[in-house]
């Protein structure tokens, strides 16, 4: 490349049909560096009219890439996968300016997505189709997947690379041409992730990226042309997509928001279920879909964990991403840093018990940063607004409880069923928790379990409105569509016509 295609300065536009393009957009979001809190560039945002032109394009591109062989849009998709790996740390970067997380944590985000990449690979075997001969004499049939047109994504801030990735390399693998529409939080690392495709040899058109807030969204649903819609983001906004997507007739896979419980029984090893509880409660600054942000002690556990968790609270290394031995980076922004204390002061006022405070956090030399200390409640209880609701920031809600089946019944009954975890010692209690807990996600001695490329990722409850999860068969199955042949050649046909329901003869 001759010039860098991403630029820290210039605005972020969309990139329609292979080019960035301001198109008719008239509004703009400023993007901000959430460690210096100074902003750093603005995004477009999209009309109407500009949502209807990426469409065009993707519709336009479509029958080229839905008939190329499956194997050679895997080659290009390892082309990609080549530049991704090189391009790593450059997004990670990107990542880091404008979300905030610290580099290595931006690092393993990438990473994450990569692996998709990875699996989207063997489209050629995961594409294939079923196939009986002779269903009945002279008649065989078959069923094979096929690519749905133009699809769409929607993704969240708090992971601008890794959760576009759960969704295009599957689609556009598949034979699909593709609209994702980034957070306008941090908008930048989709522009860099078409410019690899680009050089990767996509065709113009199958990949392409809207900036924009609800207009683009709307307009994405209302499209007669766009067959199906991934998103992830908050519960209210998966609803509002899940049942507006209904109404225009598209398949949808919409992922919402969570509340992840840690069971830490008393058979457990303390020392290392503190260390996993700390870093999925404040990793990202909690920023994550699968966060832990309570804290399940089961008897005796509560006086074995609470000391050195209230130490590992205070001493939590808190600073601007890009330091290497940062351990959580600021809140991506100033309204999500005041919504953030606002829940704090609410636990307050509800008789939680505040152990560690973290809002006169700040960090020297970077003073108009969004920053937030490690945050951390005990005795808080199920009533409790900052149990019921998704905080999304580093709080830890701390609940004592007297045995497994109390912390069992606890989990289930919450309205989120996106991931959980358990830490013990115990084959059994382990077993038991896995098959009895309502949740989509289970880690046993593993604190966010996150699947694998080829298992998908998804919620139970309303972490998950629809019925297919995300990458995966799953994610396979979502972006194609079935087709069962049925064939018969002439001699049979020669045997004229049948007015009853065929059956096997
Ligand atoms: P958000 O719901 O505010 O935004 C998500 C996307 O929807 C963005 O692209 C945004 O521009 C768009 N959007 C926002 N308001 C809209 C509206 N009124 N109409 C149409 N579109 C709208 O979420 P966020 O704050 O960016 O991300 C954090 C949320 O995402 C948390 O709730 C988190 O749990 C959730 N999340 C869930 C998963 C999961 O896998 N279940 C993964 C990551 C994040």
């Amino acid at each position: 490349m001759s010039a860098p295609f991403y630029s820290a300065s210039e605005d972020v536009l969309h990139y329609v049909n292979g080019q960035k393009t301001l198109g008719e957009s008239v509004r703009f979001s400023d993007v901000f560096n959430p460690a210096t809190g100074q902003k750093a560039r603005r995004v477009a945002l999209a009309t109407t009219s500009d949502v209807a032109s990426a469409v065009a394009a993707a519709q336009k591109a479509f029958p080229k890439w839905a008939d190329t062989p499956p194997l050679r849009r895997a080659r290009i998709m390892f082309k990609f996968l080549e530049l991704l790996n090189e391009h790593q740390n450059e997004l990670a970067a990107i990542i880091t300016a404008e979300h905030g997380k610290v580099f290595t944590d931006a690092q393993g985000e990438v990473v994450r997505g990569i692996e998709v990449v990875e699996y989207a690979t063997g489209i050629p075997e995961l594409l294939k189709g079923e196939y009986t001969d002779q269903v009945s004499t002279n008649i065989d049939n078959w069923t094979m997947r096929q690519p749905l047109g133009v699809v769409a994504g929607i993704t969240p801030f708090n992971f601008p690379v890794m959760v576009p990735m759960w969704m295009f390399p599957m689609a556009i693998a598949a034979g699909n041409t593709f609209i994702l529409k980034p957070s306008p939080t941090d908008p930048s690392a989709a522009m860099l992730i078409a410019d690899l495709f680009k050089q990767a040899g996509l065709p113009d058109g199958v990949f392409n990226v809207i900036q924009g807030d609800k207009v683009a969204v709307d307009a994405l649903i209302e499209h007669p042309d766009v067959k199906a819609l991934s998103f992830v983001g908050s519960t209210p906004i998966a609803n509002y997509i899940y049942e507006r997507s209904a109404h225009f007739g598209k398949r949808v896979q919409a992922l919402g928001g969570a509340k992840n419980h840690m069971v830490i029984m008393p058979d457990a090893d303390i020392e290392k279920s503190v260390d996993a509880l700390v870093g999925a409660a404040y990793g990202s600054a909690g920023e994550r879909c699968m966060a832990i942000s309570v804290a399940v002690l089961v008897g005796s556990a509560a006086e074995k964990v609470m000391p050195a968790l209230i130490e590992r609270t205070k001493q939590l290394k808190i600073k601007n991403g890009m330091e290497l031995d940062a351990e959580m980076g600021p809140i991506v922004t100033d309204v999500a840093r005041q919504r953030i204390t606002g829940y704090i002061q609410a636990g307050v006022e509800e008789g939680a018990n505040l152990l560690v405070d973290g809002r006169s956090f700040n960090v020297p030399g970077f003073e108009n940063g969004f920053w937030l200390g490690g945050t951390l409640f005990d005795n808080v209880t199920p009533e409790m607004k900052i149990y019921k609701e998704e905080i999304f920031g580093p709080v830890l809600s701390c609940m004592r409880l007297a045995t497994f089946s109390e912390a069992v019944d606890l989990i289930n009954a919450h309205e989120f069923g996106n991931g959980v975890s358990c830490f013990t010692s115990d084959g059994n209690i382990a077993r038991e928790f896995a098959r009895r807990i309502q949740v989509g996600m289970v880690g046993i001695n593993v604190p966010i379990p996150v699947p694998m490329a080829w298992h998908g990722f998804g919620g139970w409850k309303k972490s998950l409105f629809g019925d297919m999860h995300a990458y995966g068969r799953e994610g396979v199955r979502f972006y194609t569509k079935q087709k069962s042949i049925m064939q018969r050649w002439p001699e049979s046909i020669s045997k004229g016509n049948e007015f009853v329901m065929p059956t096997a003869k």
